[in-house]
């Protein structure tokens, strides 16, 4: 087997690798190459730009149980909110003013919001901020639902797939949710044309490395616009509460793999990364990711959307979170715009 440099630079290159070869990029403890080539590959696609979205987590009921999350069904421990249409309107007015020109309507599977209140939402933003995209991350829906989103003007969806293993699968989620339901839903998002998301956790519970392998593969089936990946975070309250965190190193390193992989895909520095080290998001930009998602949901409820324990920025102002993510971009030796930021396929 070749060594780690001569594989990187073959990732680099080809953008792709022998599961083998991906499998010790993945564990290796010496990154410096990957990191650098990283680095030089989004500097060809994106410069030193760093795109910016306004998260607004806007309920945190959801009717699922997965076994990871401190939002899941189950946990009857949390209190529960839900933000009315005015309420999104102003964490978008706000949000327009500090400069961002994406909102994130993010929430867990709430069947109280139907989708005529999910479009009316989505086209009271669209023809308030005609300049600004709507990303949706709101779980799995038929197709009907989704188009009809898309109609009424959304861009984009995130639905991480978490895991492209069935077994794995298996192993995280309830017996009413499936893998297979989750790729249909990802395929129907691509086809009816919005800017899809994906991405998985790093460090779940009784995660493989080639179950991450797998996750790179099904990515390659897909091809998203945006990658979404973080250290797995444990919660109290969930049957997961007791495992142990993702690592940050192998977090970084498939934040690199996926740079040379998909060169021009919209990567996030994750507030998971931040969670696990005080300076995660610095160093998951170094590594070639190339957006943040500073919150803007009204600060009474941060708390309450607790996927996990120990979650970072949940006290700020909407202002103050944005303010600290552009000193920390700027640290790691880049710049934070105000754009749509839309993915850059083609070079
Ligand atoms: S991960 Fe998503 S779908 Fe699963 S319980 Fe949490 S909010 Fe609900």
């Amino acid at each position: 087997m070749d060594d780690i440099n001569t594989i990187t630079d073959r990732l680099s290159a080809d953008r792709d690798a022998s599961d083998d070869e991906l499998k010790i990029l993945i564990d290796a403890e010496k990154s410096d190459r990957l990191r650098e080539l990283a680095a030089r590959r989004r500097m060809e696609y994106y410069g030193l730009d760093v795109y910016t979205r306004g998260l607004i987590e806007f309920t945190n009921y959801c009717k699922n149980n997965c076994l990871y999350c401190g939002i899941r069904a189950g946990n009857s421990d949390q209190k529960r909110y839900r933000l009315s249409k005015d309420d999104i309107l102003a964490c978008c007015r706000e949000g327009y003013e500090l400069g961002f020109r994406t909102f994130v309507l993010q929430g867990g599977e709430d069947l109280y919001y139907t989708d005529s209140m999910i479009c009316g939402i989505v086209s009271s933003i669209k023809s308030g901020y005609p300049d600004c995209a709507v990303t949706l991350s709101l779980g799995e829906k038929e197709r009907e639902s989704y188009q009809s989103f898309f109609d009424a003007g959304a861009d984009r969806y995130l639905l991480r797939h978490e895991t492209a293993d069935e077994e794995h699968y298996g192993k995280l989620h309830p017996e009413s949710m499936s893998l297979k339901n989750r790729k249909r839903c990802l395929f129907d998002l691509k086809e009816i044309g919005y800017q899809v998301g994906s991405g998985f956790m790093v460090g779940s519970p009784y995660q493989t490395l080639d179950n991450l392998v797998s996750d790179l593969r099904f990515l390659q089936e897909l091809m998203p616009d945006m990658i979404g990946i973080g250290p797995f975070i444990p919660h109290e309250n969930t049957p997961f509460g007791g495992f142990e965190r993702g690592s940050l190193k192998r977090t970084l390193n498939l934040i690199s793999i996926l740079r040379l992989m998909f060169p021009y895909a919209l990567i996030p520095a994750t507030t998971a990364l931040g969670t696990i080290h005080p300076l995660g998001r610095e160093m998951g930009i170094k590594a070639g990711a190339n957006v943040v998602m500073p919150n803007l949901s009204p600060v009474g409820v941060r708390k309450l959307y607790s996927l996990y324990d120990d979650k970072i920025c949940t006290g700020e102002e909407a202002a103050e979170c944005r303010g600290c993510l552009e000193r920390r971009v700027q640290t790691a030796g880049y710049r934070l715009t105000v754009d749509i930021g839309n993915v850059k396929r083609g070079l």
